[in-house]
């Protein structure tokens, strides 16, 4: 629930400061039975998701203050006409509600350019190889960095230094020089997945579907109403929720769904 809050303030801090970077997604989550067998995610109350999905999704609405675009019940007749393909006969109804989507390249340019206006030196294809501490304090006191284009190295001094890595933060620390009983504990969990990348129409602008082909009782399908379309599709046995997102002229797959070391892979410039 926190974890739900949370994004919800995130999406609207970044609706209000990136107007022309986002947009709120529709998505439609189809049910063609009332009872799920057996449950979603190994718990019996999952089960009677296809009755609770509005209170839920009302609830989800209430978290955000209603400041989302509310969820709404798309009746069986309504949901066939906007999803001509949808290929399940006994739908019931689709339970909408509203995600957001940003474009995270564009937001980083921005974030970027914003940065350098107000003074900052950005640079891109430099990597921080070393920390550099002051041997009295034993603070850091600047990095190390490699710029990958020339392959010249240089000193960068700084008061403070914010390791930005991501999933590469743990890799990061490990340059810090800590006493011998001092021994960094890892801070990251790691997570990956499959991702897969199809033609656009497999995600069209008008609606957006998933594969049947593994589908089972206990499937939850989910469908998109715009061009940004988004659609999800839940395997309960695998408790693995992959999810059908249009970007551009392609149909993005992604799923991190097995924990992994956060120094999984090496090369990340
Ligand atoms: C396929 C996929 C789908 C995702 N979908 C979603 C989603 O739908 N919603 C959502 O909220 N999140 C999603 N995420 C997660 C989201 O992308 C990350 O949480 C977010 O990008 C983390 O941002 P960050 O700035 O902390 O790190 P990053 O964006 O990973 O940036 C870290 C940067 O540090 C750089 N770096 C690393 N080491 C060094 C070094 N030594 N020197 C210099 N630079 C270095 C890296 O090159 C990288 O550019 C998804 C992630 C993936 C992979």
């Amino acid at each position: 629930m926190n974890m739900v809050f949370n994004c919800h303030q995130e999406r609207r801090y970044m609706m209000e400061k990136q107007e022309h970077l986002c947009n709120w997604i529709p998505i439609a989550i189809p049910f063609d039975r009332w009872h799920v067998s057996p449950p979603p995610f190994g718990h019996w109350l999952y089960g009677f998701f296809p009755i609770l999905a509005p209170f839920v999704l009302k609830f989800y609405d209430a978290l955000s203050f209603f400041q989302c675009p509310l969820s709404f019940v798309m009746n069986s007749n309504k949901a066939k006409s906007t999803f001509p393909t949808l290929n399940e006969k006994d739908i019931k109804y689709c339970a909408v509600f509203y995600e957001a989507q940003h474009n995270d390249a564009r937001t980083n340019i921005a974030i970027a350019l914003s940065a350098a206006e107000h003074g900052a030196a950005i640079a891109n294809y430099v990597e921080m190889i070393q920390t550099i501490t002051d041997p009295t304090t034993g603070k850091v006191i600047g990095v190390q960095a490699l710029d990958r284009m020339t392959g010249r190295t240089f000193a960068i001094k700084a008061k403070r230094v914010v390791f930005a890595g991501g999933p590469f933060t743990d890799r990061l620390r490990e340059m810090e020089v800590l006493g011998s009983d001092n021994q960094m504990q890892p801070a990251v969990r790691g997570a990956h997945g499959t991702h897969i990348v199809l033609p656009g129409y497999f995600c069209s602008h008008e609606v957006s579907r998933t594969t049947t082909a593994t589908a089972t009782a206990t499937t939850t399908t989910t469908f998109v109403l715009n061009a940004t379309s988004h659609a999800s599709y839940h395997h309960p046995q695998a408790t693995l929720l992959l999810s059908f997102c249009r970007w551009g002229f392609w149909t993005i797959i992604p799923a991190t769904d097995a924990s992994c070391s956060s120094f999984h892979g090496k090369d990340i410039l």
